[in-house]
């Protein structure tokens, strides 16, 4: 089958670490809109990986807020934290096919390597032909996969062409941390893959990470998705909408919010009076096209406690 046959699908990736905000229900709209306007499915999956940063109750939470503003699931709710096996043999094939190595570097050392365009610093290379004998006793390393000279050029819905030199830009990346943890460049390759992801909608704040992804799909030969990247909600500091920058939860009423994330997306007018009605009405006039082509916009003032 090829993939003009298939239904979308599309999917919401929260991570764990605290409640939800705006900045989160504007993409949780916009991906659910978009694969549901054309037929498509809408899944969710928890990305409780990085159990360090996970916040004890807050995958419930989440769910418990999506359930409330009117997001239903077509499926199963995946959980990254009951799919190591999978990352593990995903990361068996690279390292069959010579993609990856062992890197002893410190977070230390790291941070004196120089900054791309990106904001992100470019690993210097320093394991890449073995780790060097001043390192060779340390034990924990983490895997990077090897960025060789890898172009990526992908065209994203909305924010246009894009074009990434992996190793200029960002230099062979982490896809298996010291402490063991699956990184999350690789966990969201494998389970994109797994879910039949054929859509990703999320922040533009993760625009810089899809060569990396795009990359890892076809060294794992799984097909890649496409891609459209929505602005993301910033704060009265001009810093993404987090829980730091003094983001609120959303709030118990799900219409004001709805209603305020829905004009965010500059979507064309709609009068709902319920959740239901909003769905309905949302996803009836759903224009990918009228989206603010940009990577962040302020979020309304109601958003932040700010
Ligand atoms: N879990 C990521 C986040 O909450 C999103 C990952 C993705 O959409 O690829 O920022």
């Amino acid at each position: 089958m090829t993939r003009a046959d298939e239904p979308p699908v599309g999917r919401f990736a929260p991570s764990p670490t605290g409640a939800l905000h705006f900045g989160s229900l504007v993409a949780a709209i916009a991906s659910c809109c978009d694969a549901r306007a054309s037929g498509g499915r809408w899944l969710v999956r928890i990305e409780d990986l990085d159990e360090p940063r996970a916040v004890p109750g807050a995958d419930a939470g989440i769910l418990a807020t999506l359930e409330r503003y009117g997001f239903r699931a077509d499926g199963p709710i995946l959980r990254q934290s009951a799919r190591r096996a999978h990352y593990d043999a995903a990361l068996a094939v690279l390292a069959a096919r010579g993609r990856l190595f062992e890197c002893a570097c410190t977070r230390r050392e790291l941070d004196e390597a120089p900054i791309a365009p990106t904001g992100e610093r470019v690993y210097p290379g320093t394991c890449r032909n073995g780790v060097p004998p001043d390192r060779a006793a340390r034990a924990q390393r983490s895997l990077r996969m090897r960025a060789d000279d890898a172009v990526i050029a992908f065209r994203d819905r909305l924010q246009g062409a894009q074009r990434q030199d992996l190793a200029r830009e960002v230099g062979d990346f982490v896809v298996r941390r010291a402490d063991g943890i699956a990184a999350y460049q690789l966990a969201v390759v494998v389970d994109d893959a797994a879910q039949h992801v054929t859509s990703v909608v999320r922040g533009a704040d993760l625009l810089a990470s899809t060569p990396r992804q795009i990359h890892l799909q076809q060294a794992l030969g799984v097909a890649s998705p496409d891609y459209l990247h929505v602005p993301v909600a910033i704060g009265a500091s001009g810093e993404k909408l987090s829980k730091q920058t003094g983001a609120r939860a959303l709030p118990d009423d799900p219409l004001p919010a709805l209603a305020d994330a829905w004009r965010f997306l500059d979507q064309a007018p709609i009068a709902p009076r319920t959740v239901g009605e909003f769905w309905a009405q949302a996803i009836a006039a759903w224009s990918p096209e009228r989206l603010p082509p940009v990577g962040m916009l302020p979020a309304p003032r109601s958003a932040t406690r700010l």
